[in-house]
């Protein structure tokens, strides 16, 4: 009797027994319908199961084997294991995660016909070259590329001449050229008849980037993959991949999940970029994933950044990744300028120094753009009644309503909740309510009424809310029809502004002292990276920082365009405290009606940690910083260890109990490993 085993997405860490009479081996990595409970669920053939632990007589059969595409290959099952184990979340729910959502619901997309062979695949730029069994050429780059310059050539030979597994740290400012080297590698690799994949950044992926590496390579077959594309597009893309049309994949955190017959190259551009880290479901780190897969499939994976995360500097310094290094701007002569204003002694103009209106005075009348930076988006971060201390809250998270005047409105920047702004205070009828603090849209109207000759343009989540609108703002932009720009981190990456030359820093200060440990590490490459916005072509850049801590070791090292003095100081304090890279954690995260049912079953989960948690730390339960979100009383509990497989052995075990203890009704839970946001 043939059964086979079933992932099924469904929150239970295990497989699926079915009868499957007319099925064999091939059909391991084939999507399966099948009954459960009294639906019909489409998972996915994990293997076979000489015998199953349920009587016989409860077996059901499948319905279907749906053959209608081919079977996912061993090594993508074997991906999505790894992350099930890895992530302690069940493999049924990552395999589910892992395809497009076309696919994981059993239907397939249309194919385009292409025009000479009806049904027949596409030829890719790979199967042209092996078909003319001319490995050597390089396809397609008719166009006459500048020389690379010798950091550049040294990156590019090491890298295309590592042939099996190796993971490089391409370090380099804005500008230094990085993007030129990966486009090099992955020329080779397409000229070897190989696949490339590149995973960048969600908010880096723009058609300024698609049209980049499509302008490189204009016969090769590239693919997108995202999560805002539609769904057909998305199961195209995948099968594309899957079945070796596609030469490159280009896409945010999911496309490492994208199955490649022929991958020969991984590239992870903004490596430190904290949206390669899902923060919900399946929280994997889709860099960590990918050196995972690059180790499985035996090949090199490039990590390029300015400012690499701390953890990934600590692999380039002891050995463990090879560092390639490009010093210097491959076009602008120099770095932009770099200066702290002291904020202590004068008096702000809405925030903004007598130093900075001067500067962007001075780019207005030469007819260049400016850039100020504030990471906080609305109007106010709150209103407020000062007589009686009533403050705009959030009926349902422990926090402020941000103040948004832009559509008059009150809003929780955490669970979306808002509501008209109050005529008078709803405590005592005060009609006089302040805002307080200062947000980008404060910031721009302060501008617009000091400059009224120039064009001031506000990015941020609001004024781009969806891909198009940001499409529409970066191409003005670019068209030159703005003049100041003020916006928050989305101004920071991947774009190139050529009139650009000032850039100013408000508000940065208060990430110097955050609670979580890695937000000096966030702001330093916040900094370098907006900074490096500036003075990208012929015209030198300038990067005024407000502060009150002039003489803070960050701000110097940011003067210096010192990273790798930032970074030394920064790993020195994680080694004393015994954080990462120093130490692995995991979070375990519980979320009920009241808080003392969070912490009390965290405290059970913790109970039941203490017989097997040889060499692993466990902490005690407490509230998270935001301690309640959309009604919900959040806890957690975090535990750590020096060494990564006790971590992982103690997860493995701890799990099965977790799934096992008492629960209040309404109680979530889950387990965040290498967890990111504290
Ligand atoms: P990064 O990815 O590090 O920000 P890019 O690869 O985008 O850097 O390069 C920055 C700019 O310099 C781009 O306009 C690019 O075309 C140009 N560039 C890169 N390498 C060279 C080179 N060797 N010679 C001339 N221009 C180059
Ligand atoms: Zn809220
Ligand atoms: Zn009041």
């Amino acid at each position: 009797m043939k059964i086979v085993r079933v992932a099924l997405d469904v929150p239970l860490p295990r497989l699926f027994d079915y009868l499957a009479p007319d099925s064999d081996e091939s059909d391991i990595g084939r999507r399966a319908n099948v009954p459960f409970g009294r639906a019909l669920k489409t998972g996915l053939v994990m293997g076979f199961a000489g015998a199953s632990a349920q009587p016989a007589d409860k077996l059901k059969p499948v319905a279907a084997i749906l053959r209608d595409m081919p079977a996912l290959p061993a090594d993508w099952l074997a991906l999505c294991e790894f992350c099930a184990r890895y992530y302690q979340t069940p493999l049924g729910e990552v395999a589910s995660f892992a395809l497009p959502p076309m696919l994981r619901k059993g239907k397939l997309p249309r194919m385009p016909k292409t025009p000479a062979s009806g049904p027949a695949p596409a030829p890719s730029a790979g199967d042209a070259i092996r078909a003319a069994g001319t490995a050597n050429i390089t396809p397609a780059v008719a166009v006459a590329l500048p020389p690379l310059l010798p950091a550049q050539q040294a990156a590019v030979d090491e890298i295309v001449s590592a042939r099996d597994f190796r993971t490089f740290l391409l370090h380099g400012v804005t500008g230094s050229g990085k993007t030129e080297v990966y486009l090099r590698a992955i020329a080779e690799v397409l000229a070897g008849g190989g696949q490339a994949l590149m995973l960048v950044p969600e908010i880096a992926l723009t058609p300024q980037l698609e049209g980049r590496v499509a302008a490189r390579f204009p016969s090769a077959h590239i693919v997108c993959a995202n999560s805002g594309m539609a769904d057909a597009a998305r199961a195209r893309g995948f099968l594309d991949a899957h079945e070796g049309r596609a030469d490159i994949v280009l896409g945010t955190r999911l496309a490492v999940f994208m199955p490649l017959p022929r991958l020969r190259l991984i590239v992870v551009d903004e490596e430190h970029d904290a949206s390669f880290k899902q923060q919900e479901g399946l929280r994997y780190s889709a860099r960590d994933v990918a050196i995972w897969r690059a180790h499985q499939r035996d090949i090199p994976i490039v990590l390029g950044s300015a400012t690499p995360s701390l953890e990934t500097f600590h692999h380039a310094g002891s050995g463990r990744y090879r560092m390639l290094e490009l010093p210097k701007r491959a076009v602008a002569e120099a770095m932009p300028e770099v200066r702290v204003i002291d904020t202590r002694r004068q008096k702000l103009q809405e925030g903004l120094s007598a130093e900075l209106l001067a500067a962007l005075a001075l780019r207005l009348e030469r007819g260049e753009q400016s850039l100020v930076f504030l990471n906080r988006r609305g109007y106010a971060p709150v209103l407020a009644c000062p007589p009686c201390g009533w403050i705009s809250r959030c009926r349902r998270c422990a926090a402020n309503l941000v103040l948004h005047l832009a559509d008059k409105r009150l809003r929780c920047h955490h669970c979306g909740f808002e509501t008209g702004i109050p005529r008078a205070c709803p405590d005592c009828g005060n009609v006089d309510l302040l805002p307080f603090g200062r947000g980008t849209q404060r910031l721009e109207a302060m501008l617009v009424e000091r400059f009224p000759q120039a064009r001031v343009l506000r990015i941020d989540r609001d004024s781009a809310s969806t891909p198009k609108k940001w499409q529409a703002l970066l191409e003005t932009i670019h068209a030159g029809g703005a003049d100041i720009l003020v916006g928050t981190q989305m101004l920071a990456k991947g774009h190139d502004f050529p009139r650009l030359t000032l850039v100013g820093a408000v508000g940065a200060d208060a990430a110097l002292f955050a609670a979580d440990f890695r937000a000096p590490e966030r702001l330093f490459a916040q900094l370098m990276q907006v900074g490096g916005r500036s003075g990208r072509a012929e015209l030198p850049g300038e990067v005024l920082i407000q502060t009150e801590y002039p003489d803070h070791a960050l701000y110097l090292a940011l003067v210096e365009h010192d990273y790798a003095r930032f970074a030394a100081s920064q790993l020195d304090e994680r080694r004393i405290a015994g954080f990462p890279p120093f130490s692995s954690q995991a979070m375990l995260r519980a979320e009920a009606r009241e808080m003392a049912q969070a912490l009390d079953f965290l405290a059970a989960a913790r109970a039941a940690a203490e017989p097997l948690a040889a060499g692993v730390t466990l902490y005690d339960p407490v509230p998270m910083r935001l301690q309640r979100l959309m009604t919900l009383e959040r806890g957690q509990l975090l535990v750590e260890s020096l060494k990564r497989p006790a971590l992982q052995a103690f997860l493995a075990r701890w799990m099965e109990r977790l799934y096992s203890l008492k629960m209040p009704a309404g109680l979530r839970w889950h387990l965040d490993v290498d967890p990111l946001e504290f």
